[in-house]
């Protein structure tokens, strides 16, 4: 049994994961500043005795008595990112430091949730962890990539200058049920569009692609990777199923019966162009490779959010 902290708990990935390390008999505090997170995905865990939940933020230093820390807090979807993106740039790297500084402080295993934007616009395809990318120091993304790299660039001071024991994982886009209607994602936006009979919003000319993985398949990967002795990283975690964001728009409509029609909007700048994470790594070292279709999952996450709307949510 362990006693863990979840920053960012209260989030998309974050409750999956709270919930996962309370069923294998886990402590967790989870600490959030519900900024994007929200207490509605934590509503089943409220008297779970080996649950606490903290309103707070990394931005913060804190002193818990834990032995592994998973940091997630950051707000991941770019509308929300690029809302307030000083406070992103400072969630990023103060939040590592203050969440490193805990490690340190306690000798707990530390792992932090980078991200497939470190490659920006990447100019090798598919993405190996060896690849440096190609990121944009001043655009809009910046905030949340630049931001994701100086995280990475710490854990690894921490590891070699103060012996922190680090993981560092990438993740590439993730969907499933309790992402916020609201995110601005592509899989939230294009299922509540649809399902409310909306025009589907496609950016671009939807030639762009992503990888999407089921929440599920990705929460395994973090708790195998927390598991893992001696294997710092960084990894990628990401479905290599890659799909135009038109072919996307196409399966969800014909997956919910809409009537809803498709219609362009600008590309935002710095979108990346391709997405794909090579995961020979992941599955090498933590015998990982994602396993739910997206059919299954796009099934799971309709169902949710048709959920959502019969509830008036
Ligand atoms: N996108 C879109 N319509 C939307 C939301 C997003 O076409 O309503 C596009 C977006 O421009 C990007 C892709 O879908 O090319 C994935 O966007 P998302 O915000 O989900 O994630 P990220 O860009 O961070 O991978």
């Amino acid at each position: 049994m362990h006693r863990i902290l979840v920053t960012g708990g209260a989030g998309f990935i974050g409750n999956h994961l709270c919930r996962r390390l309370l069923r294998e008999g886990n402590r967790v505090v989870c600490l959030d500043d519900l900024f994007t997170g929200s207490l509605e995905n934590l509503r089943d865990l409220r008297d779970d005795p080996n649950f606490t939940f903290i309103e707070g933020s990394v931005i913060e230093p804190w002193d818990l008595d834990v032995d592994q820390i998973y940091n997630l807090a950051c707000p991941a979807s770019p509308p929300h990112y690029q809302s307030d993106p000083v406070r992103t740039v400072k969630t990023s790297f103060l939040g590592a430091l203050n969440m490193l500084e805990l490690a340190r402080k306690r000798g707990a295993t530390i792992l932090q949730t980078s991200t497939s934007e470190v490659y920006g616009e990447p100019q090798v395809h598919p993405q190996p962890e060896t690849y440096r990318g190609n990121v944009s120091p001043i655009g809009i993304r910046a905030c949340y990539d630049e931001g994701k790299r100086v995280a990475e660039t710490l854990f690894f001071d921490y590891h070699r200058q103060y012996g922190v024991d680090i993981r560092v994982v990438r993740i590439f886009n993730t969907y499933g049920p309790s992402m916020n209607p609201l995110d601005g994602r592509v899989v939230s936006n294009f299922i509540m569009q649809a399902l409310r009979g909306e025009d589907i919003t496609i950016y671009g000319d939807g030639s762009q692609t992503r990888c999407f993985c089921y929440v599920r398949d990705t929460v395994e990967a973090l708790v195998r990777m927390m598991n893992t002795p001696g294997f710092t990283g960084p990894v990628n975690l990401g479905n290599p199923l890659e799909i135009t964001v038109g072919e996307l728009a196409e399966r969800v409509v014909c997956m919910t019966g809409s009537a809803s029609r498709v219609v362009f909007r600008d590309l935002p700048s710095d979108d990346p162009t391709r997405r794909r994470p090579d995961i020979s790594l992941a599955r090498e070292r933590l015998g990982w490779e994602p396993r739910v279709p997206l059919e299954e999952g796009l099934r799971e996450t309709i169902a949710y959010y048709r959920g959502l709307i019969a509830r008036g949510e």
